[in-house]
């Protein structure tokens, strides 16, 4: 599922590839994918407008138009961008296709179909709107932001990482990594975490993400990109922990898989 650092890469690809481009038209191939607007409407809004530069707020990646308005994606847990130019075929499984008034395109591409797309007039009120926290790499979400985040809720720190309302950007995958980091069993509850320990998981909130989105590919795309002193690349049935050689164990949280070390991640730690 892209988290954080894969729609960091995502944003910057839409960037580089469609920022400054005409919309002429929009090809919505599966109207189920649009969050709250018509096709009609999506469309209308859309077509003869400009793609400006885009922003991400946690795992939404905001493209914004001239003259007016945001579109907004979510990728779900599959969702990718692709963009080409001339007369090729849309690739498989494109929900939404953007055509550019100078030949080139845009593909919304999500074989599962869990993502969303939409079309919002305001950033800012769209992300109150979600729901969503501070975004991790924020410069403004700070250790004390951290801190408030954590003593709201009272639940177990994997959970907690998760929880888009509480800091948006990070999943099953990465809350996984973070907290082998700092070396933190998941189930711990968040209630039970000394000044330390919360310390070691805001520093690694920051340190994993921006090593992850530095690496120039999203974990799930390309694992072994990451430094070998991560969990990511063993992160299956059978992997072995960096740094200790221990096999890893796998636990549910509310359906997800956690994988954590059993000796350098201790619950009673
Ligand atoms: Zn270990």
């Amino acid at each position: 599922m892209p988290e954080l650092p894969d729609v960091e890469l995502f944003r910057r690809y839409l960037d580089r590839t469609c920022t400054g481009r005409v919309i002429q038209h929009v090809a919505v191939n599966d109207p189920k994918m649009l969050a709250g607007v018509t096709s009609e409407a999506f469309a209308a809004r859309l077509e003869g407008a400009r793609m400006l530069a885009s922003r991400r707020h946690g795992k939404h990646l905001l493209v914004g138009l001239a003259p007016a308005g945001w579109i907004t994606m979510h990728f779900g847990l599959t969702g990718v961008l692709a963009h080409w130019e001339g007369a090729a075929a849309e690739p498989r499984y494109t929900r939404i296709r953007f055509d550019f008034a100078d030949g080139h395109h845009l593909a919304y591409i999500d074989v599962r179909r869990l993502g969303a797309v939409g079309f919002v007039e305001d950033a800012e009120g769209f992300i109150a709107d979600e729901r969503l926290g501070p975004d991790a790499l924020d410069p403004g979400f700070d250790f004390a932001a951290f801190e408030r985040a954590l003593s709201a809720r009272k639940r177990d720190i994997k959970s907690l990482l998760m929880e888009q309302s509480a800091i948006a950007g990070i999943g099953n995958i990465y809350s996984d990594e973070i907290l082998f980091q700092a070396a933190i069993h998941p189930k711990v509850p968040t209630d039970r975490l000394d000044l330390d320990a919360r310390k070691r998981i805001f520093r690694e909130v920051k340190r994993v993400l921006e090593t992850a989105t530095k690496r120039g590919f999203g974990a799930e795309l390309r694992p072994e990109a990451l430094p070998h002193t991560f969990l990511l690349p063993q992160r299956k049935k059978g992997g072995h922990c960096p740094r200790c050689g221990t096999e890893l164990r796998a636990a549910k949280f509310s359906g997800r898989t956690a994988y954590y070390c059993p000796h350098c991640q201790r619950e009673s730690a």
